[in-house]
């Protein structure tokens, strides 16, 4: 072999050398902070622009939000306590020190950096807390918040997780999301270089949305370059509109084969680069409504791996180096 043949050996990415499919969240943890890591969810009290007017109200329309309602924003414990609390019961289950603060229900940006700031350092401060995880819509990180959010990447790790859902905008509408995907992108853009985490979430068997259009949202979440992406499958809660929308039989859920197909050609898409924080989603079994496969995480995981197996596949095969060359966030 010539030494130019030798240079162009293609590197496998570190996740395919130890024989995994895809760039799953528990080994990119590993990899980076060297043993388990576990993200402990925060409820911050904030509500959400979708649901008390600002945007929208009613929320999207797969969203239990009406605990987000500002009356009824009283979290039972501050940023310390639910932290104290959230690790005694990770470490009751799992052999884990340290901890990532995940500031999760509702939008955890959506207020001035005044009363951001000391939250997330609340968090930062306790002795267990490695890194902060953020979610939060696209039309919600005004310049100074990301203003903030950029200081605290210099202090630790950070992930901000936007809900992007699906790129295509007559679902955004069906959602009531109150927002378009320009909105995404914008943000996406304003995001980059900033020295954290850009995650994405997409929602796959949105109504209406055909295999083409789940494949597009695919590329264009590769195009972005986000460093992560969580997945799931449209589920319906109770309380929503959606519940009331598949009880009807208007909205008709993924089969779990269809679903896991579809995972399948979606992560074939993906830069193998990309994190794949989840490829499932999950309620309280007391809140569900279905589909029912959903509450056998294990049996998911299971499937997804059979069908990446027997496809002998795994994310980023089919994936398409944007030509713009340039690197995530
Ligand atoms: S899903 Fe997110 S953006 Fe939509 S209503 Fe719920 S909290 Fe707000």
């Amino acid at each position: 072999m010539t030494s130019s043949a030798l240079a162009a050996a293609p590197v496998l990415p570190a996740w395919r050398a130890a024989g995994l499919r895809y760039f799953g969240l528990n080994f990119f943890l590993r990899q980076k902070f060297g043993g388990r890591v576990q993200k402990v969810s925060l409820d911050a009290g904030f509500t959400c622009p979708n649901v008390d007017g600002s945007v929208a109200v009613g929320g999207c329309t797969f969203c239990d939000n009406r605990s987000f309602s500002p009356s009824r924003r009283l979290p039972r414990l501050g940023i310390r306590g639910q932290l104290d609390d959230g690790i005694r019961r990770l470490k009751w289950r799992y052999d884990v020190e340290r901890f990532i603060a995940y500031f999760q229900p509702a939008t955890n940006t959506y207020a001035p950096v005044e009363r951001l700031r000391p939250l997330y350092e609340e968090a930062l401060a306790h002795p267990q807390v490695v890194g902060l995880a953020i979610g939060t819509r696209p039309d919600c990180v005004p310049d100074d918040v990301l203003d903030l959010l950029e200081q605290l990447a210099t202090q630790t790790y950070l992930s901000v997780e936007y809900g992007i859902q699906t790129i295509h905008d007559r679902s955004l509408d069906w959602m009531n999301r109150g927002h378009h995907h320009d909105a995404t992108q914008g943000a996406i853009e304003r995001s980059r270089g900033r020295g954290f985490e850009i995650c994405g979430h997409v929602i796959l068997g949105l109504p209406g949305e055909s295999h083409a259009d789940m494949l597009a949202t695919a590329r264009e979440i590769g195009r972005l370059q986000l460093n992560a992406v969580k997945i799931h499958n449209l589920y319906a809660v109770k309380r929503t509109p959606l519940a009331d929308q598949v009880e009807r039989g208007e909205v008709t859920l993924l089969g779990r084969d269809e679903y896991i197909a579809a995972l399948v050609d979606f992560l074939e898409l993906l830069p193998p680069e990309m994190i794949v924080e989840r490829i499932s989603g999950d309620a309280p079994p007391d809140y569900f409504i279905g589909p029912t496969w959903c509450l056998d995480k294990p049996g998911v995981l299971r499937a997804l791996h059979a069908e990446l197996d027997r496809r002998d596949t795994w994310q980023g095969k089919l994936h398409t180096p944007s030509p713009s060359g340039r690197g995530p966030g």
